[in-house]
């Protein structure tokens, strides 16, 4: 019977330069479904207790969704995953782009590399033979540039390919894998477990037929999505979202996002439309996240207008099955005024580079997305470690004579650029910094992992759960900390899922936001309830903008029974998507996390709160949540352990 998967792995050896072909059996897709739960399963039984994450016993999985190339929309994410070494847990990352279907058009639902290449290699998959190559040639080389060689020598139009760039090669612990040129899976570090095993790329090309059990079906479901994609009422003007934001702020109340706003956001702005209006609500942290909008006004943001941004937009960009389009390919100039192209720097790089530095230039804000997409490291980690360097500077826990001179000041362009540029190379004050903030205070010492806002190691994204506690709490208990792509309770609004599943509890249309940091069961059900669906929207390679507009426009479920031939209700599916939370908690204490150890740091919960701005006053009850959401998945609601 037609399924969508291929039913099939790749395990390659990179120490013996062994490649084999594994069946995976119907029931770990039926448990898991594909994509990261498909990694998990493998990761989780092949992974030694203890594994050293840049060791030969670490695996890097690739994979790709279990709806990927089967007819239905915003399903064409590849999934990065290992043990992060970052944070010493389960690590994966996420990406756009055109790499996806290619693994599975090779006749695989994964690819998963073990054990340590003497010398550099890339691995080919052309019309079905997969071979070892050297790579010594393109080492050194961005990312970018590899992809370019790579695709120019395969002399293949359909050839797709994920690399490293200097970043993943120099084993920075911030670094990603990227696809499309420059699109990264950034976070977990595991840019570093590539360049670990000395695997530089994967080429890919394959003509294997992607087949869903019923195609009618997904295109018939297809038709209500792309109606309300396509339909966009005239937005006009970028910085009116500043003053939307203003008015969010006023407001007593939190109004439940339904998609539609959001959305059409997306397709004319894309993430940047965020900017200012985040820093306006509060969201976007200011100043390593001691600040408020006060330190950044709509004077200094306006730079980051989305107005402004798009203005450097000359086509849009489009993931595989994306009908959206949040993308954008922008030219525009370099520190010393030469044109270049990059993609369209998303909202966690330009607000990483600009409030949370204070930064008001925005040239200097694609100059650096453009280096870090080619080095392939991680724009939030990057920005992150910035701002607590400048922090250590200001508190004197990192003194001029170790930064090579340059003096550190919140807002300066030219000693941002140079820092990125030092990391980038590892080069002096660079090297210190180049594997993100935790490892950047052991370091420095001196007391500097106060100014060190990350949760189990991993910097935080550019969301405050000081504004949102749902998004402290996934910091701190998802198997990856300091994710902000598992749930927020404004995802639990987005999503609606209690439009499918009438057991799970309705907002309303507003709610007071004194009642958001009240730790009760409901704040838990909604968590839990966005974890459990962002597993399954993982396991099908779904895009998290998709789930966005909600769960009654993009038919996620319905897509899945018609894809696989299976007939399971929304419940049945969120129980998956809690057997693969579990799994992966399960991963973490296997490998010897302790998962209270997971909690960002104090500041970015309001331990002590903040004494102005749109969260003033407000903390966040983490250690009564973590409790009761680990109790919610039957794990030991003291330790976080699953029985
Ligand atoms: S919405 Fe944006 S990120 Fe998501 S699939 Fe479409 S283009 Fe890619």
């Amino acid at each position: 019977m037609e399924k969508s998967y291929m039913g099939r792995i790749l395990m390659v050896d990179m120490g013996t330069g062994n490649i084999c072909e594994e069946t995976v059996p119907d029931k770990v897709y039926e448990n898991y479904l594909g994509g990261l739960g498909l990694a998990a399963s493998i990761l989780y039984d092949r992974i030694p207790a203890g594994a050293d994450p840049l060791g030969p016993d670490n695996i890097l999985a690739f994979v790709s969704g279990l709806l990927t190339g089967t007819g239905t929309l915003f399903t064409g994410r590849w999934m990065v995953a290992a043990k992060s070494p970052l944070t010493g847990t389960w690590g994966d990352a996420n990406c756009g782009g055109n790499f996806s279907p290619a693994i599975k058009k090779c006749g695989y639902d994964g690819i998963f590399f073990t054990g340590i290449s003497e010398k550099p290699v890339y691995l080919s998959i052309i019309n079905g033979k997969a071979e070892l190559k050297d790579a010594a040639y393109l080492w050194g080389k961005d990312a970018v540039e590899t992809e370019a060689i790579l695709i120019s020598e395969a002399n293949d139009n359909k050839a797709r390919v994920a690399c490293i760039g200097p970043a993943g090669e120099n084993l920075s612990l911030i670094s990603g894998v990227s696809n499309d040129r420059g699109r990264l899976a950034a976070r977990s570090g595991l840019g570093a477990v590539m360049g670990s095993k000395r695997l530089k790329a994967l080429v890919l090309s394959g003509d294997h037929a992607i087949l869903p059990n019923n195609r009618a079906e997904i295109k018939k479901l297809r038709l209500k999505t792309l109606i309300f994609v396509k339909s966009q009422p005239p937005l006009n003007k970028g910085s009116l979202n500043a003053y939307l934001g203003k008015a969010f702020r006023m407001l007593p109340s939190q109004i439940v996002m339904d998609g539609i706003l959001y959305k059409m956001m997306l397709k004319k702005w894309g993430t940047v439309s965020l900017n200012q209006l985040s820093i306006e609500i509060g969201d976007s942290p200011v100043k390593n996240w001691k600040g408020t909008y006060r330190d950044f006004t709509g004077r200094k943001s306006a730079p980051i207008n989305p107005d402004r941004i798009i203005a450097r937009e000359v086509k849009k960009y489009f993931c595989y099955s994306c009908p959206l389009g949040c993308g954008g390919i922008c030219k525009t100039k370099d520190m010393d005024g030469k044109d270049f192209e990059t993609h369209k720097p998303e909202y966690e790089t330009v607000v990483a580079f600009s409030g949370l530095l204070l930064n008001e230039d925005l040239d200097s804000i694609f100059y650096i997305n453009e280096l870090l997409n080619r080095a392939g490291m991680d724009s939030i980690s990057a920005g992150a470690t910035i701002a607590f360097a400048i922090e250590c500077y200001e508190k004197k826990a990192l003194k001029p004579g170790e930064t090579n001179g340059l003096k550190l000041k919140w807002g300066d362009t030219k000693t941002i650029v140079a820092l990125v540029e030092k990391m980038i190379k590892r080069e002096g004050i660079g090297d210190i910094l180049a594997d993100g903030v935790k490892k950047a205070a052991e370091r420095i010492g001196k007391g500097a992992q106060k100014y060190a806002m990350h949760a189990g190691g991993q910097e935080l994204p550019m969301h405050d759960g000081r504004n949102d506690p749902g998004f402290a709490l996934h910091y701190s208990v998802e198997a990856t900390p300091g994710r902000h792509t598992m749930g927020a309770f404004m995802y639990y609004d987005m999503f609606q899922l209690w439009k499918k599943i009438k057991s799970l509890p309705s907002p309303g249309l507003m709610y007071s936001k004194d009642s958001k940091y009240v730790a009760d069961e409901e704040k838990v059900i909604k968590a839990a309830a966005c974890s459990k669906f962002m597993n399954v929207a993982n396991g099908a390679g779904l895009c998290l903008f998709g789930a966005f507009l909600g769960l009654h426009r993009l038919p996620l479920f319905e897509w899945i029974n018609a894809a696989t031939g299976w007939d399971k209700t929304p419940e049945e599916y969120l129980e998956m998507g809690a057997a693969i939370q579990t799994l992966k908690q399960a991963f973490n204490v296997k490998q010897g996390v302790d998962p209270k150890s997971l909690k960002p740091n104090k500041r970015t919960l309001g331990e002590p709160p903040q004494e102005n701005g749109p969260n003033k006053g407000r903390s966040v009850e983490i250690d009564e949540l973590m409790k009761r959401y680990w109790e919610h998945f039957g794990w030991d609601p003291e330790t976080g352990k699953p029985a």
